[in-house]
């Protein structure tokens, strides 16, 4: 079976690629697989393709094989756009989901629904070893609850209704999530590379 990194230490997200990956029959490997410790990369970048660029550049450069990486983040129209790329440490350190999505909830306070609009968005990165990196976006639309429902998935998704749906993206079974999160579209804007690998 063909395997692809994928520089994440996210267990959540290791295993939504996983999954995602097995539709075209390849194995997807993540960070926290590889018996050799690797430097967590800063992700200094102030767009989301700048700081997967870091990711998958970084963690190539020291492998020299081909990397993938995901940054991703909720941005929410009322909030201008935040927390954006700095949804994963939006309440400070050390990284807690819990305390990011009370901060987005209070930010918000009663901000009417039709003005909840947000979305998820995930830009891969692909870089292999004397290529130029190339980048995909998905995106999922939806607005933001009102409080935390749903024990699935991780992150702000006990918040994120998805467009079309009564449930947040927490109440959804994995398989469920995988049709319609901003990853899972990103991977299909990538269908031609994966195609090429298998
Ligand atoms: P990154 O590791 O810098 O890409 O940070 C991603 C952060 O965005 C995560 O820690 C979550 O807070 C948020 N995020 C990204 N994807 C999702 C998702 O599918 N559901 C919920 N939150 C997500």
């Amino acid at each position: 079976m063909k395997e692809v990194l994928i520089a994440t230490k996210n267990v959540g997200k290791a295993k939504e690629f996983q999954t995602l990956f097995e539709r075209y029959g390849i194995k997807a490997v993540s960070l926290l697989d590889l018996e050799q410790e690797l430097p967590d990369i800063e992700e200094t970048g102030s767009t989301f393709e700048e700081n997967a660029a870091l990711k998958s550049e970084g963690i190539a450069e020291i492998l020299n094989i081909p990397v993938m990486a995901d940054d991703s983040g909720l941005v929410v129209d009322a909030l201008d756009g935040r927390p954006g790329i700095f949804s994963a440490r939006y309440a400070g350190e050390p990284k807690d989901d819990k305390k990011n999505i009370e901060k987005v909830l209070s930010e918000l306070g009663s901000v009417p629904e039709e003005q909840r609009t947000a979305r998820f968005v995930c830009v891969i990165s692909v870089s292999v070893p004397g290529q130029k990196t190339i980048f995909k976006k998905g995106l999922c639309e939806g607005t933001i609850g009102t409080e935390e429902v749903g024990n699935h998935g991780f992150g702000y998704d006990p918040i994120f209704i998805p467009d079309g749906l009564q449930q947040t993206m927490a109440e959804l079974s994995p398989d469920e999530k995988n049709k319609i999160s901003h990853r899972s579209n990103a991977i299909i804007q990538l269908e031609d590379w994966i195609q090429k690998l298998v």
